[in-house]
């Protein structure tokens, strides 16, 4: 009887701490929030720092913000860069939650990258206790993702799991309900942003800001050659006369400027194969590379890893929400939950 009251009044979340974006899995609820992982913080006259806004409307100052105000990415490279910012920022997505609920401290699942330390994986569940949960729960993002594309993770064979995410691109090898083999580069959807900034000072002699590449990969940025040629118009500021100028970028340029990072993408992604135990690297040929993240949804990524490795390659369905969903999957099968949390 008891049980089954606090089962029924559970309000147990799930939290992936993403470094552009980050998502909550309320159970029952689903996917509750999903928000760009910015923070604005605001000083006053002693100095002292207030956040002044969370997630999207913290990201609309990204750049243009007056003095006394600060708009910053709290999360580098999948961990915790401010922990002060993290901290406020969660506290007030669960609290926008509870609003609607009503309910007391949350039990919560978060998920960090394999390979981070004890210290950052500290830094986690500290920045997560301190926003106001009761019991912490880590578990490793692959393993979440794969949960999340509905891979096969309990039964004896291996599944590969490459999660692009902003700041990491991670791959794992998953077998038995746990990681064979996890690699991972500090290369995701930023690096390709900021090589698209690189790319256009050099040729144009114009600064363009984040968000602006940000877009022109989104819409017109490719990992291949071929294919209709596209074209954006963006505005920046010209280096050298430092009035606002506007040039037109065709997705060649975009592709070129790309190139470098995906490549290391490519290349992480072989050298993984290249380690895998030789049982599950057969496994892999058979069910081949499943792709998660937002990094996934660059164009032709899928089809240039296919070439590259000979091997089948599927994008998730839904790449940006597998992790959180694969968190939100946990939370329903909380045995599954005491086999794969991070002690
Ligand atoms: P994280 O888990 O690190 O927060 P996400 O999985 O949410 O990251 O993915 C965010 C990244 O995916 C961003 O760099 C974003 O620009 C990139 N992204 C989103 N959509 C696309 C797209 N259509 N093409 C290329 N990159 C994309
Ligand atoms: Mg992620």
């Amino acid at each position: 009887m008891l049980k089954w009251i606090t089962g029924l009044f559970s309000n147990d979340i799930g939290i992936d701490l993403g470094t552009s974006n980050t998502r909550i899995f309320a159970k029952g609820d689903g996917i509750v929030t999903n928000e760009p992982t910015v923070v604005a913080v605001a000083r006053d006259h002693t100095g002292a720092r207030k956040v002044s806004d969370v997630g999207r409307s913290a990201k609309e100052m990204l750049g243009r913000t007056p003095t006394g105000i600060e708009a910053i990415r709290p999360m580098r490279n999948g961990v915790i860069a401010d922990f002060e910012s993290v901290s406020a920022m969660l506290r007030s997505f669960i609290k926008q939650i509870q609003g609607n609920r009503g309910l007391s401290a949350p039990r919560t699942i978060v998920c960090v990258p394999v390979g981070v330390t004890e210290v950052e994986k500290r830094a986690v569940r500290e920045a997560v206790s301190t926003a106001g949960a009761r019991e912490v729960f880590l578990i490793e993002e692959p393993m979440a993702a794969a949960m999340g594309a509905d891979l096969p993770i309990t039964e004896p064979s291996g599944n590969m799991v490459v999660d692009i995410g902003g700041g990491r691109t991670e791959v794992a090898v998953i077998s038995l309900s746990g990681i064979v083999f996890a690699n991972s580069v500090r290369v995701g959807g930023e690096k390709m942003d900021e090589a698209i900034v690189q790319y256009v000072k050099r040729r144009y002699n114009l600064y363009l800001g984040d968000q602006t590449a940000e877009e022109v990969k989104c819409r017109i940025g490719s990992a291949t050659e071929g294919g209709p040629l596209e074209e954006i118009e963006v505005r920046g500021r010209d280096v050298v006369g430092g009035v606002p100028k506007s040039v037109v970028l065709n997705s060649d340029e975009v592709r070129e400027a790309l190139a470098e990072t995906v490549t290391s993408i490519i290349e992480t992604v072989r050298i993984s194969l290249e380690r895998t135990p030789p049982e599950l690297a057969a496994d892999i040929v058979d069910r081949g590379i499943v792709l998660a993240g937002g990094g996934a949804l660059l164009k032709n990524l899928d089809l240039l890893l296919r070439e590259e490795t000979g091997l089948p390659v599927m994008i998730s369905k839904d790449p940006m929400n597998s992790v959180i969903r694969g968190i939100g999957s946990t939370l329903e099968k909380l045995d599954l939950l005491h086999e794969i949390a991070v002690s």
